[in-house]
This record gives structure tokens, C-alpha cells and sequence, in this order.
């Protein structure tokens, strides 16, 4: 009984040097794959408002921009993944980037999505919004960009052109220019950053198309591709 149980110590010792070797055989490969999956470029996707601040709402359903925006995102994150980038979220959940004791809650929530930006060392940074405007008329996507930045110019413009094409033309019945504005969460890197109004909740067929899946899962591609096309990418 003992003899046998000192073999299977030597067999089991021989299957432990084993599975290490093979530990180490498997980590030596996947250590390069690891590696290069930290290198992807980095895209941090942030959906406007949230918790406390719902944003704008749909003129018919009473959607809130913050909801809109969050799963837009996603759509855009995920779209932004199957070509190569890696996503980076500023929100995933419904409530704000705030804690319920802070005292100025938009400017905690601002001031977080500045720190996620700046710790994600993106490449990009689009903030998804949806519009709003006392002419229930006005439609179409707009795409802003901070005056003091060239690349943010240059990549809101090649946002603006897809959007233009795919939706403000067959819809809006107009392209747009894109804009400057001078807003936070423009001006928390040197990257080229967004902010995307996808379209206006104050018209209903803007908001309709908002609140259609396949309309905004083309709309998300769209954006993917444009911001894949800017960095050269097919
Ligand atoms: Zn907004």
C-alpha cells in the first residue's frame, strides 16, 4: 500500500512537471497575444447624462436622451470593436458618473468622465448626444468639435460627411457642417474629440428613428466606420 502510494507520488510528480511545462509552453504563446491586445487603439465612448440628469426627452415617447445615448453607445462600442479598436466606456449603467453626497453632481459627473478619458490614453473620444430645438422642425445629426483642435476638426469632419450621406440628406434633406464648441469633455486630450447629436428629439421623425433598432444599429456602424476611415482603416 505504501510502496504503491510512493509510485503514484513519482507519477504524479512527473504529471506536475507536466502540466507546468505545458503552462509555461501555453503562456509563452499567449503572452504576445496579450500584449498586442493591450495595443489596440483605444476609443473611450461616452454617453452624455445619466442618473440625476436625464438630458432632453422625445417630444412623443417621453424617452430620455440619457437612456438613448447609453445604448447608442454600446451599439457605437461595439461596432468600433469588430474593426480593431478597443472601447472604452465612460458610463455603462444608468446613473451618473457622481456619488449621491456630492454636492454639485454635474460637475463630480464631468469631472469623472474627464478622469476615465485621460487614464484611457485614447485615440479618439466621441460623446454621444441627442438634440433638441424649440422649432420642431430642425432634424438631422450634428457633429461638434473643440475650435482649438485640428485633428477634432478634421475628424468631426469626416464624421459629419458619413452622417451627412447616410442620414441628413434622405432625411434632414441637408447635409451640415460640423461645429465648434467649447465644451469639457472636448478639451480632456490632445486626440481628437467629438461630440455626435445623433438627431433631434424635438422632431418626431428624428425621435422615431432614434427609438428604432435598426436604424440606430446603422447609424452606429456609420459612426465606426468614420471614425475608422479617419484612422485609415477600411
Ligand atoms: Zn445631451
Amino acid at each position: 500500500m505504501h510502496k504503491k502510494s510512493g509510485k503514484d507520488h513519482s507519477t504524479a510528480r512527473v504529471a506536475a512537471a507536466f502540466v507546468i511545462a505545458l503552462v509555461f509552453a501555453v503562456s509563452a504563446v499567449a503572452v504576445p497575444v496579450a500584449v498586442s491586445a493591450e495595443r489596440l487603439p483605444v476609443v473611450v465612448v461616452d454617453a452624455g447624462h445619466g442618473g440625476a440628469d436625464g438630458g432632453v426627452t422625445g417630444v412623443n415617447s417621453g424617452a430620455k436622451e440619457s437612456d438613448l445615448n447609453l445604448a447608442m453607445s454600446r451599439l457605437i462600442g461595439e461596432c468600433l470593436e469588430s474593426l480593431g479598436f478597443k472601447a472604452v466606456y465612460t458610463r455603462k449603467g444608468r446613473g451618473g458618473l457622481y456619488r449621491e453626497e456630492d454636492d454639485n453632481k454635474k460637475s463630480a459627473d464631468m469631472a469623472m468622465r474627464g478622469v476615465i478619458i485621460r487614464r484611457a490614453s485614447p485615440v479618439a473620444v466621441i460623446s454621444v448626444h441627442m438634440n433638441t430645438f424649440h422649432d420642431r422642425s430642425r432634424r438631422g445629426a450634428q457633429v461638434f468639435f473643440d475650435g482649438g483642435s485640428e485633428s477634432g476638426r478634421a475628424l468631426a469632419q469626416s464624421l459629419q460627411d458619413a452622417l451627412n450621406s447616410e442620414f441628413n440628406l434622405p432625411d434632414a434633406g441637408r447635409g451640415f457642417a460640423p461645429l465648434s464648441a467649447d465644451k469639457y469633455i472636448l478639451k480632456q486630450t490632445s486626440a481628437p474629440s467629438v461630440i455626435v447629436e445623433c438627431g433631434f428629439l424635438s422632431n418626431p421623425a428624428d425621435e422615431a428613428h432614434l427609438l428604432d433598432a435598426d436604424y440606430t444599429a446603422r447609424f452606429a456602424r456609420a459612426v465606426a466606420a468614420a471614425v475608422s476611415g479617419y484612422f485609415g482603416g477600411a
